[in-house]
């Protein structure tokens, strides 16, 4: 898949060899070499990984027609760790759980984190949120998703923290 210059320059080391994408569903991530120059030049700028192919066809999203690639979202979790999403074209999903969930504060549903956390309301899941004005990643319960807003930028109330240990799901 190909990454545009701007984001490939702004999200990715270039001092990284490998990333780590993530797939909704999927245990393991694929591992996507990113040390070569076909990276980093100004005309390839493609992740090239077998799983990413493989991701596509389970997803109906490849073969696609002539000229027509699908759209992807890749959003950094944190390091060189990647989550696809599919891109939703209205991004207006109605159920707030569903990853790629976009409330109308701009605050993006990546997915629940694993193991759920305990002490909060009814050991309820915790979601992990991407402010898509400021880029922050956070926690936030599963039943404040719809009206979050982003502790950094919009005075919201403060995240919870992510855990080292914690897989996004
Ligand atoms: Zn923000």
């Amino acid at each position: 898949m190909k990454v545009k210059i701007a984001d490939r320059d702004e999200y990715f080391y270039n001092k990284w060899k490998t990333v780590f994408i993530h797939f909704e569903g999927v245990r393991k991530p694929a591992e996507v070499n990113v040390n070569k120059s076909s990276f980093w030049n100004d005309t390839c700028h493609e992740l090239i990984n077998q799983d990413i192919g493989k991701w596509l066809l389970d997803n109906g999203l490849a073969p696609w027609p002539e000229n027509q690639p699908p759209k992807l979202e890749l959003i950094r979790i944190k390091d060189n760790h990647f989550k696809m999403l599919k891109h939703n074209k209205s991004n207006k999903s109605f159920v707030t759980t569903v990853p790629g969930y976009l409330n109308d504060n701009g605050q993006k549903n990546l997915g629940k984190r694993q193991p759920p956390l305990e002490g909060t309301d009814n050991y309820q899941y915790v979601y992990v949120m991407n402010c898509t004005k400021c880029g922050l990643i956070y926690g936030a319960n599963g039943s404040d998703i719809h009206l979050r807003k982003c502790p950094n930028c919009q005075e919201g109330k403060l995240g919870l923290e992510l855990l080292p240990n914690e897989k996004i799901i």
